[in-house]
């Protein structure tokens, strides 16, 4: 007896279920908005300190973002205080997340960034999600958006899972990226959606 003609295809199916829903990781790069798009400026090359990206931080806002508030308009802000006031080469993240989980680019990976804190950023890629989360809990989206990108720059730059972190869990001196946000790193949330969104990205190239 033959089998019927979909059974193989109902198989492969199933396999690819951890991927189902889930955008390939190049589509995730895809929409990362450049500088250029929301007003932002390159930062002086000459004075950048390039590095490799050995791991991922989290951080946040630490103030509120309040519902409204132009993303690109704050980026803009954020630039100009992060040069202007504190001397910074750019903004001292590389990616900031806002409330409808949309993925900017901000610092250029391939200069480490700044912080006010005592760790040393070299090797960190670093992710900001607007908002305090020592205030308010992230929302869905933004967490789905830091797991798409963590797993975009885990894949990109091979950094292991144990590699990605937070703020806090290398300084002592702030709370950042809050604690409603940082209950998903400490419970391994992101490190487990991770883990499966790489797989689920395997599986779908196979
Ligand atoms: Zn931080």
């Amino acid at each position: 007896m033959r089998l019927p003609s979909f059974s193989l295809a109902a198989l492969t199916l199933s396999l690819a279920l951890p991927a189902l829903g889930a955008e390939p990781l190049a589509a995730v790069e895809r929409a990362i908005v450049p500088v250029a798009s929301w007003g932002g400026t390159p930062a002086d090359a000459s004075k950048a300190r390039r590095h490799t990206i050995t791991q991922i931080t989290l951080h946040h806002q630490g103030e509120p973002f309040k519902p409204g508030t132009d993303p690109q308009a704050y980026l803009r802000r954020l630039q100009s205080w992060s040069r202007t006031s504190k001397g910074w080469l750019d903004i001292p993240y590389h990616y900031v997340i806002d409330l409808d989980g949309r993925v900017y680019e901000a610092r250029n990976i391939d200069f480490a960034g700044d912080t006010n804190t005592e760790y040393d950023p070299s090797g960190h890629a670093l992710i900001e999600v607007v908002g305090n989360f020592e205030e308010v809990e992230p929302n869905q989206r933004q967490l789905d958006a830091v797991v798409d990108l963590m797993a975009l720059l885990a894949a990109k730059y091979k950094v292991s899972l144990d590699d990605i972190r937070s703020h806090r869990d290398h300084s002592d001196k702030t709370v950042c990226p809050g604690a409603n946000l940082y209950r998903y790193v400490k419970e391994d949330w992101f490190r487990h959606k991770v883990a499966q969104r790489l797989a689920g990205e395997q599986a779908a190239k196979r």
